[in-house]
């Protein structure tokens, strides 16, 4: 992997994994947070290119046709996919490059990247799980459910991943993210 390093951050939706990959972000210049393409439609608040690249269904399947992404999956009934490009491009300049994907996609990237490092992000409980999803406001009921029934799935892949962070207390979960890239840096 030229010079960069790569780090796949997943876990259940509502698990958190936004909130850290940002906080991580915004203290340290050296990350950059891949913008996946989606074919689900936007949130309220979500902008074109800033969270997401928002296709339409072919569109989407032109791209996978093309081979512009390095990976992609259906989650919760939706394509997602990372763009190949600017990957190579941040990778190329140094940079600590954050995926944040689904356990499917991460083993793809795994794959391509053999020095990919995987970071898997979990809840104290479903509970808390369903009460984040809730908490957020951005999904409906039926989105939410659909969520937390995929999570348990998803769950099921923590073994196969590098590091697990319980994102419980929010400072200590941005500083264990923060340690884990460190580690890789010093590498
Ligand atoms: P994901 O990106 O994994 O889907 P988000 O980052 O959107 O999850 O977080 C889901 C919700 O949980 C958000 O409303 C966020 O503010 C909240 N949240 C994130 N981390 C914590 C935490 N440690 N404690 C309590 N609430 C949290
Ligand atoms: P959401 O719709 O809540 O933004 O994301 C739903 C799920 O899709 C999350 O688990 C998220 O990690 C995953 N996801 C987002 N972008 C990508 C991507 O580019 N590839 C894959 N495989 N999964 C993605």
């Amino acid at each position: 992997m030229p010079n960069g390093v790569l780090l796949v951050v997943s876990g259940p939706s509502g698990a958190g994994k936004g909130t850290l990959v940002g906080r991580l972000a915004e203290r340290d210049d050296r990350v950059w947070v891949s913008v996946s393409a989606t074919t689900r439609a936007p949130r309220e608040g979500e902008r074109e290119g800033v969270h997401y690249l928002f296709y339409t269904v072919e569109d989407f399947e032109d791209a996978i046709a093309d081979d512009a992404f390095i990976e992609w999956a259906r989650v919760h009934g939706n394509y997602y996919g990372t763009p190949v490009a600017p990957i190579y491009e941040h990778l190329e300049a140094g940079d600590v490059v954050i995926l944040e994907i689904d356990v499917q996609g991460a083993f793809q990237v795994k794959e391509r990247f053999p020095d990919a490092v995987l970071v898997f992000v979990t809840t104290p409980s479903m509970e808390e799980l369903r009460s984040r999803l809730e908490g957020r406001g951005t999904d409906s009921e039926e989105a939410i459910e659909t969520r937390l029934a995929n999570a348990e799935g998803e769950l099921s892949y923590i073994p196969r991943y590098d590091y697990v962070i319980e994102n419980d207390d929010l400072e200590q979960a941005t500083e264990e993210l923060a340690s884990v890239v460190e580690s890789q840096v010093a590498h």
